[in-house]
């Protein structure tokens, strides 16, 4: 999870904003984004920071991706490559690699010309798909806790977050398919699905997925997916849902460079879907920001064509670091949810005789010196959300080292 996301209803501070008036008394910020004022990472940083602690809490690698990769983008600046408005679309370059991207790991086929869409990061894709898709009243579905971003973005749709419960059960999260059923109403528009899932960890499994699927072709679902962590997974594999039988036709799967090429700051995300879908989600994100990252496209372009040994060493080190953060937090006294997939660990702080994931999160940096986010502030439900805390390991291992050796004077 990056920088600049909004507290969910409920978090601290959130409805900071909603309360500053105009002069008449009305509130400036409208009742669509009520509630998404102000944001925890915001908070957690500035502490890390006034603290000299370590931050674990935002979800952003502290070492660069590829030196290649970076150059590419240097090499197209230099050429006068994507400093003027790219096209509309995506520049082909682009379109093309994600296409042959989804072919050679899913075995998709999309057509770069008219089912594939570059966007400002996975966070446009995701705004500009619910923009296009949700009329005002529908209902979308989305499992929680929730990457924050969706919680807004359905607001500014006007659509209707209802969310379906992760549980953790056996040191995982768990989706309870009967209860996504029964969420599903007449007024459903589309499901909103992440995985592998920020912040439980959560990869869901092939037979969970056909389950998901069969449910929205039964109830003429449409389906985006987020799969920004397609390549972080550590158990398991990736199923895209578009791979599903009958789910192409409905799903707008969304990925994007940040997380997979360690580039977060350059935004560089893609939408593929059927031409009707890429070209419903294109109206909108056209009059989001019309292009975005033109020198970035050509080098992300570069990117996904790297071997699959690129693919494979990112895996094993963010395993690594998985395993070396997992143990050390698990030796220092929580209850360690062991993620699938992602960035993130979800911890259960009531083995270290606390339950308030808030409090918790704003004492850790003068207790130990680390900074952690409550994952109470992705939930609807917060007192579901209450006892955990999410901790990020995409940070050198010596970094991690440190941490754990500060977390460990937490233990009883
Ligand atoms: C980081 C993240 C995003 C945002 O991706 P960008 O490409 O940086 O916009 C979207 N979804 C999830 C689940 C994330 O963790």
């Amino acid at each position: 999870m990056t920088a600049g996301h909004a507290a969910a209803p409920g978090a601290p501070g959130a409805a900071d904003a909603a309360r500053t008036e105009s002069g008449e008394g009305r509130p400036l910020l409208n009742r669509r984004l009520a509630g998404f004022g102000t944001t925890i990472f915001a908070e957690m940083s500035a502490l890390a920071v006034r603290t000299g602690a370590i931050n674990l809490g935002q979800g952003f690698p502290d070492t660069d991706g590829p030196e290649e990769v970076r150059e590419a983008a240097v090499r197209a600046l230099r050429d006068g490559r994507g400093n003027q408005y790219p096209p509309g679309p995506g520049i082909p370059e682009l379109r093309t690699a994600v296409a042959e991207h989804q072919q050679r790991f899913y075995g998709l086929r999309y057509d770069p010309d008219t089912e594939v869409l570059v966007t400002a990061g996975a966070t446009e894709a995701i705004a500009a798909s619910l923009l296009a898709l949700v009329e005002p009243g529908d209902e979308v579905i989305a499992l929680e806790p929730y990457y924050d971003s969706y919680a807004a973005s359905i607001a500014m749709a006007g659509g209707t977050r209802v969310p379906v419960t992760l549980r953790p059960r056996d040191g995982a999260y768990h989706l309870d398919l009967d209860e996504l059923r029964d969420a599903v109403t007449d007024r459903t528009r589309l499901l909103l699905l992440n995985t592998p899932h920020n912040p439980t960890g959560t990869v869901l499994r092939r037979d969970e997925l056909a389950a998901v699927a069969e449910l929205c072709v039964e109830r003429d679902l449409l389906a985006v997916t987020d799969e920004v962590y397609e390549h972080l997974v550590f158990d398991g594999a990736h199923h895209p849902l578009a791979s599903f039988p009958g789910m192409r036709e409905r799903t707008v799967t969304i990925s994007s460079s940040g997380k997979t090429f360690s580039f977060t700051g350059w935004k560089v995300g893609w939408v593929t879907g059927t031409p009707a879908l890429v070209t419903a989600v294109r109206a909108a994100k056209q009059y989001l920001t019309f292009v975005s990252a033109g020198p970035f496209q050509y080098a992300v372009a570069e990117a996904l064509a790297l071997p699959d040994s690129y693919y494979t060493d990112l895996r094993e080190g963010l395993r690594r670091r998985r395993d070396l953060l997992a143990g050390g937090l698990q030796e220092a006294g929580f209850a360690v949810h062991r993620p699938q997939g992602t960035y993130f660990i979800t911890t259960d702080i009531r083995p270290l005789g606390a339950t308030d994931g808030v409090a918790f999160c704003l004492a850790l940096p003068e207790r130990v010196g680390v900074v952690a986010v409550p994952t109470q502030v992705f939930y609807d439900h917060a007192a579901e959300g209450a006892p955990y805390v999410r901790f990020a390991f995409c940070k050198r291992e010596s970094l991690l080292d440190e941490a754990v050796a500060r977390l460990k004077r937490l233990a009883p």
